[in-house]
């Protein structure tokens, strides 16, 4: 088959690499659709985000596979002892069968170690992570172990699979109903945080974006007001909020600028905009000694808080990728709008992987998806 080989920072090419062959807990899925995630994009090009020294490592010893954790695909083959296994999300009495349409969770605890054996998989030592330290979706086929595998429902396309995984980090903030929610950036993550606060219950919702096309999509997406990222957004966010504050801000904007992404001016605009015991939600990736306004948050007595997911991090588990799958095929979240960039055939990657890089220089509202092989919608 054919996958992406990394030769160095920023260096890719498309090869031919041998088929995996499924281990006996695991199964291998033809690849319909990937999208590189912007983390993804930056550690490719060398930039020093989350495991950036590990792969540094791997790359002096030689070229080597990286990447494709957001994708679907259906079942080609199993393991020996994956027969009659149930697959996460699946209905009833369905299983791990060849021809079963899926994604996979991204991280898996390795079930061993003391962590794992303390019922802590989440502190897991040694966990295993699609397309890092295995072989992930940046080819035409990948093999992952059959506790990972999530069931993509009927009515939801490959390319909408790919991008419903992107929706966990919202379950930390416990958005009440009424809450004021606060969004700096109509990325992705904002719009898909702006959906899902909507659907959440949310009061007031409050989007920041610095294109007039990134606010409209997050009025359409329903956010009550958007303001321009450009703009006084405190006085805005003060003005729409009996100048209280923000209940909960999703910090989504910041980020390496070489990224297009805004630095780390918006984590001090979060804690300005936050009420006095609000809570922000730190979406955005950022370098590891990035400055942050302590102080304030120690004064304001606001809790920053982290996503267990991305940058290294762990994935969703099962449960949150059915709850995003669910939502998108009941409509509460439109993935669609955010996939503005089709390719087409595994030759795409790298440019998939230039776009999703720097969107804003390309036009594009999300990551690039790459179409690599056949998805027979449902
Ligand atoms: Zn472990």
């Amino acid at each position: 088959m054919r996958a992406l080989v990394l030769h160095g920072f920023g260096d890719t090419t498309i090869e031919e690499v041998p088929d995996p062959v499924p281990g006996p807990d695991e199964v291998v899925i033809d690849v319909a659709c990937v999208q590189p995630s912007v983390t993804e994009c930056m550690l490719i090009a060398g930039d020093p985000v989350a495991m950036h020294d590990v792969l540094t490592a791997r790359l002096a010893a030689g070229p080597t596979r990286f990447g494709g954790h957001e994708f679907a695909g259906t079942i080609s083959a199993t393991g020996s002892g994956v027969a009659g296994a149930t697959v996460a999300g699946g209905a009833a009495g369905s299983g791990l069968t060849v021809g079963a349409r899926v994604t996979a969770v991204e991280t898996a605890a390795c079930g061993t170690c003391a962590a794992c054996r303390r019922d802590r998989p989440d502190a897991c030592r040694s966990p295993g992570v699609l397309g890092f330290t295995r072989p992930g979706a940046f080819a035409e086929r990948v093999a992952v172990p059959a506790k990972s595998v999530v069931a993509v429902p009927d009515g939801v396309t490959a390319s909408q699979a790919a991008a419903g995984g992107a929706l966990h980090g919202h379950a930390i903030a416990e958005v009440r109903p009424g809450d004021t929610v606060l969004i700096l950036g109509a990325g992705v993550m904002g719009v898909l945080h702006t959906q899902v606060a909507r659907h959440g219950g949310a009061g007031q919702i409050i989007v920041t974006g610095r294109s007039p096309a990134k606010r409209r999509l997050a009025l359409r997406a329903g956010a009550d007001l958007v303001v321009d990222a450009a703009g006084d957004v405190l006085a805005a966010v003060l003005d729409a909020t009996d100048g209280i504050g923000a209940d909960v801000v999703f910090e989504t904007a910041g980020g390496m600028p070489s990224a297009g992404l805004a630095g780390t001016s918006t984590l001090d605009l979060a804690a300005r905009c936050v009420r006095r015991g609000g809570r922000i939600v730190m979406v955005a990736v950022l370098p590891r000694h990035a400055s942050a306004p302590l102080g304030l948050l120690r004064e304001r007595s606001v809790a920053l808080l982290h996503p267990r997911s991305g940058a290294g991090g762990y994935s969703p588990s099962a449960g949150a990728f059915e709850q995003a799958l669910r939502l998108v095929r009941r409509g509460d979240v439109d993935v669609d709008c955010l996939v503005t960039h089709r390719l087409d055939g595994i030759d795409a990657l790298p440019k998939a992987l230039d776009i999703t890089r720097d969107k804003a220089a390309h036009g594009a509202a999300g990551p690039a998806q790459v179409t690599v092989g056949a998805w027979d919608a449902a």
